[in-house]
């Protein structure tokens, strides 16, 4: 693996898909063992477009009927956050009565997830747990414990495997991180 560009900045390899399928492994085993056997269809709500890489590759491992949905929200513009949380996009089914779980790409502040978190409980979901892929501790500053990491990432920016720098890197297999 060798550094790359996108747009205007460099970014070196940081994390290669192997540590990432193996992280994924392990955080779909957790959520087998409080999934499997259940009784309804929960809901895996995928956060477009950066969780869908992960949400492909969590689904794939998961043994118990499931029903995957969509929803798109933006809270980043750049390399910065802007804090405010926008809805463009669905989620693409009712969630009233439903256990979610939220497939998340990374959670940074996590004023998204909550925000989401949120919304789907006033829309009446019966649960709703909280799945990310990585999530930056040294900045994550809310109460609300989450259900289930994948991996934990210093604070820096990422790009890779859904990951983008204004649009450009999501097609990386493995996760890079600004030079
Ligand atoms: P939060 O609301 O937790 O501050 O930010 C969450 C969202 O910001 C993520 O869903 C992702 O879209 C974006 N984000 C946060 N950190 C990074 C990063 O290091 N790289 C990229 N590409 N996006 C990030």
């Amino acid at each position: 693996m060798s550094s790359i560009t996108l747009h205007d900045k460099s970014f070196r390899p940081f994390i290669p898909y192997e540590r990432l399928e193996a992280a994924i492994d392990a955080v779909a085993e957790k959520i087998n063992s409080d999934y499997e056997g259940c009784e309804d269809v929960p809901v895996l709500m995928c956060t477009l477009n950066g969780a869908i890489m992960f949400c492909a590759e969590l689904m794939k491992r998961l043994r118990f009927k499931c029903q995957l949905s969509c929803i798109k929200l933006s809270s980043y513009q750049g390399t910065q956050s802007t804090g405010t949380v926008l809805t463009t996009l669905g989620p693409t089914c009712d969630v009233k009565g439903r256990r979610v779980i939220i497939c998340e790409d990374i959670v940074d502040t996590g004023n998204t997830i909550i925000a989401l978190q949120e919304m789907l409980q006033h829309q009446g979901a019966a649960q709703v747990r909280i799945c990310t892929m990585l999530l930056k501790p040294e900045v994550y500053d809310k109460d609300v414990p989450l259900d289930y990491v994948a991996m934990e990432v210093p604070n820096a920016f990422i790009v890779g495997f859904g990951l983008d720098y204004n649009e450009l890197g999501r097609n990386l297999k493995d996760i890079y991180v600004l030079e």
